[in-house]
């Protein structure tokens, strides 16, 4: 499988597309209403629930139809033929374009929560008329949505990967190292600080497989495979508590899907030992 963000089904963008017909997604707090199966809410059926909206937001166009996500309260999770869908399990079962949507959704959300005041002179921030902004009048400074670039890495040694686990993963789940990129930092020199950093393996040849947003809050996963240059493992006991070595035949019992960036970089290389 493929990750492609900008897909031809959602259009990321603040500008309407004067199609009367919407859909709508709703989101209380961390989570998101699901309806007869489905994250996607015509606007027609749920219209009722403009009562319960505290924020609405454009965020693109689906099939040429505008696009929102509503915050809605929390009272919406008890009506009848709703229920709240954790974002993390959400993301993991959907395809590229509603992984996208949902991303987007949230990540705005986030982003307006955490700039509402002018970060130089502290007074509140207005939504821009013209683009997906926030602008303090005052100091005239745009504040855009803020996105991190992480890298996340599978290393390889011939036939074998090392995945590491942190101690608050579910029991069994392991998976690539990742880590946020410093100020000057390449991607390139940012996987080979992370892991040298998190199990103390040197890397070479980094192999740049494809990227992926991912809401927690606001990142972009750049994924990597790299060789290993050593083999011996220690882990930095801080962010991971255990990483071995794993024969591509012989992964751990648990491992991310290929729908997500560090379940497809492991799904990469054990195509790759296979041939
Ligand atoms: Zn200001």
């Amino acid at each position: 499988m493929e990750l492609e963000i900008f897909n031809q089904c959602f259009y990321p963008t603040s500008v309407p597309s004067g199609n009367p017909n919407r859909i709508v997604i709703g989101v209380i707090g961390r989570s998101i209403v699901v309806r007869d199966g489905s994250f996607l809410l015509p606007f027609s059926e749920i219209e009722g629930l403009h009562y319960y909206r505290l924020r609405r937001m454009l965020i693109g166009h689906w099939q040429g139809l505008d696009c929102e996500v509503w915050e809605l309260m929390p009272e919406v999770a008890n009506l009848e033929g709703i229920h709240c869908s954790d974002l993390r399990s959400l993301l993991i079962a959907s395809d590229d374009a509603h992984f996208a949507m949902a991303c987007r959704a949230i990540q705005l959300l986030d982003w307006q929560d955490n700039h509402r005041f002018c970060g130089r002179c502290g007074q509140a921030t207005e939504p821009s008329e013209s683009e997906n902004s926030l602008v303090c009048k005052a100091c005239e400074i745009n504040n855009y949505p803020r996105i991190s670039p992480c890298v996340i890495v599978v290393v390889t040694r011939g036939d074998s990967c090392l995945l590491a686990r942190q101690a608050n993963w579910p029991e069994g789940l392991f998976s690539a190292v990742a880590g946020f990129l410093e100020a000057g930092e390449s991607a390139e020199d940012a996987l080979t600080r992370e892991v040298f950093e998190e199990v103390g393996v040197s890397v070479c040849n980094p192999e740049y497989v494809g990227s992926q947003s991912w809401p927690f809050p606001g990142q972009l996963m750049l994924g990597f495979l790299a060789e290993a240059t050593s083999e011996e493992i220690t882990v930095d006991g801080v962010e991971i508590s255990q990483a071995q070595w794993w024969r591509y035949d012989k992964l751990p019992p648990s491992i991310p899907p290929p729908t997500v960036m560090s379940g497809l970089l492991i799904q990469r290389f054990v195509d790759r030992v296979r041939g």
